[in-house]
């Protein structure tokens, strides 16, 4: 029989109790099967591959992308007895035998790796002759070729699963949207089954979106419910945190500044004054982040649209730590959309990987238009749900909705009608029935639903279909060409004849000149 789990986190952990779904990995992986974990950041992801490595009969092998990482984990690990040691590259050769002779005598709990090590042929046989209790890869999103912390090494790691067909093997991130984590699953072929995706949800954290209008004055405003408290504005450049932190000062805040382009001893300063002091405001780039541990952070501002839906549920999720209630606000406007789509399109990436960015901007597009509550829209991002919350401000006041019951089925025949595998403005191009010699040579401006949306401009359309993706009508092909097709809650709303109410699109705004000026 197995050690009790329980035991070894009160024993080796000095824990009382799992939290969220430890317990339930824990006992997954015990039994034998394989896992993926989806967990945010700080909510346990390490405990649920070291206890069953612990309790199961040989050594469990941890893939991990950073040396430093491994080595902190490493010496914590060691502090508490546990025998686990780091494999890498570094590793001087009479340090590296020595280890080499541990993991063969069998004396070792867990072996951390990077990547590069284990894919060597010789370190794979070797390690082919040692019982091995489980493999877990950690980080594992960076497996997936469209994300930002992709590792072609990483990539590799199928070989792993052929040569260890019967090993146990979890994959755990704690960010993975459905389509990387879809990625992942196929990759380390992991069954829907063995996925579990912890509870994304921040009660506390109550969201606010707001086209921007004037910036400044809406943070005024904002930050009049916050007098004393302690928060963070992002802002995109270095430039506007500077000016934004000296306006701040002047209208009375004790406010600082912090991005990479100040020397190390301020950006220090800075974080230590915000840590340790009261009714701080930091202005900041997403330079400041890591390392951030304090718990009573009471606001999170985004003066300008964050990067994505990732960036900005990791960035507003810094408030509230201590469970009291927390404000989010953010502020987007045309030109940041319009600045965003320019650097991608003038990016110097692969296409595929410039439509993997179209899509993760729209999805976030998708989230500051949505009708619905914002934390639904939010948590349904990460696979996750949850009832209207009632702690949003759409919740509070819902937006100006018009019946888009035609302008949906309008969109979604479009899609069925020109094969379900052309992008937005493609689609766009045939509702609105542009001259154009694709849709021409495709022979679609014979069908019927060409030219079937000319009440509505183009702008407007790609509105309605941002929401129809965020409302997960709509599926977006990721791997291929971004092609649109109708998914399965779009064919039960054409089947249903249901009623979808919109948001209405937000007007355009009369160009202001310099973006300096927003
Ligand atoms: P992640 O890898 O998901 O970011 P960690 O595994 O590093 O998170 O855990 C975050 C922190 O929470 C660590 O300090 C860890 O010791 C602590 N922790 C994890 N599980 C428990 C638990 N069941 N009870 C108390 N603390 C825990
Ligand atoms: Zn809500």
């Amino acid at each position: 029989m197995l050690p009790d789990p329980i035991h070894i986190l009160k024993t080796v952990y000095g824990y009382d109790a799992f939290r969220g779904r430890q317990a339930e990995i824990v006992r997954h992986v015990m039994a034998g099967n394989n896992a993926f974990v989806l967990m945010p950041t700080g909510g346990g992801k390490s405990l649920c591959y070291q206890i069953p490595a612990l309790a199961r009969p040989g050594m469990g092998l941890v893939v991990s992308p950073l040396i430093a990482l491994m080595a902190d984990q490493v010496a914590a690990l060691r502090q508490a007895g546990v025998r686990a040691a780091a494999l890498n590259s570094d590793l001087p050769g009479e340090e590296r035998r020595a280890l080499w002779r541990d993991i063969r005598g069998g004396t070792l709990d867990l072996l951390y790796v990077a990547p590069e090590t284990l894919l060597k042929p010789d370190v794979v046989d070797r390690l082919a002759t040692v019982p091995l209790s489980l493999i877990a890869i950690d980080e594992a999103h960076c497996l997936s070729q469209w994300g930002h912390d992709f590792r072609p090494s990483y990539r590799q790691l199928d070989a792993l699963v052929a040569r260890f067909p019967d090993t146990p093997r979890m994959a755990l991130t704690a960010t993975a949207d459905t389509p990387t984590r879809a990625e992942i699953l196929a990759h380390l072929n992991i069954a829907e089954s063995d996925a579990f995706i912890a509870d994304f949800d921040r009660p506390n954290i109550r969201y606010a979106i707001q086209e921007k209008d004037n910036p400044r004055a809406q943070l005024k405003r904002f930050l009049m419910d916050h007098e004393g408290e302690s928060g963070i504005v992002y802002c995109l450049s270095k430039r506007r945190t500077e000016e934004t932190a000296a306006w701040l000062c002047a209208q009375g805040y004790d406010a600082l500044a912090y991005h990479g382009g100040m020397d190390k001893a301020a950006r220090e300063a800075n974080q230590a004054r915000f840590q340790h002091g009261e009714a701080i405001i930091m202005v900041a780039t997403i330079a400041f982040g890591m390392g951030i541990d304090k718990p009573d952070v009471r606001f999170v501002a985004h003066i300008d649209l964050p990067g994505s839906i990732e960036a900005y549920y990791q960035e507003t999720g810094r408030a509230g730590r201590d469970g009291l209630p927390a404000d989010a606000l953010m502020l987007y406007g045309m030109e940041d959309i319009a600045l965003r789509t320019r650097f991608i399109e003038e990016s110097e990436a692969p296409d595929q990987r410039k439509r993997m960015e179209r899509q993760k901007l729209d999805s976030l597009l998708g989230l500051t238009e949505t009708a619905g509550c914002r934390r639904q829209a939010l948590l349904s991002y990460f696979g996750d749900r949850c009832q209207p919350c009632g702690n949003c401000d759409t919740c509070a006041e819902p937006p100006h909705l018009f019946d888009g019951t035609i302008a949906a089925q309008k969109a979604l025949s479009c899609i069925y009608r020109t094969g379900e595998r052309f992008g937005q403005a493609y689609v766009v191009d045939v509702l609105v029935g542009a001259e154009d010699e694709r849709i021409a040579s495709f022979g679609h401006d014979r069908l019927s639903t060409y030219g079937i949306g000319k009440e509505h401009d183009k702008r407007t359309w790609r509105a309605i279909l941002r929401q129809l993706i965020a409302l997960r009508l709509v599926d977006v092909d990721l791997s291929g060409h971004g092609g649109l097709s109708i998914a399965e809650d779009g064919r039960d709303f054409l089947r249903d004849k249901a009623t979808l109410m919109l948001r209405v699109p937000a007007a355009p705004r009369p160009a202001r000149g310099k973006l300096a000026h927003r």
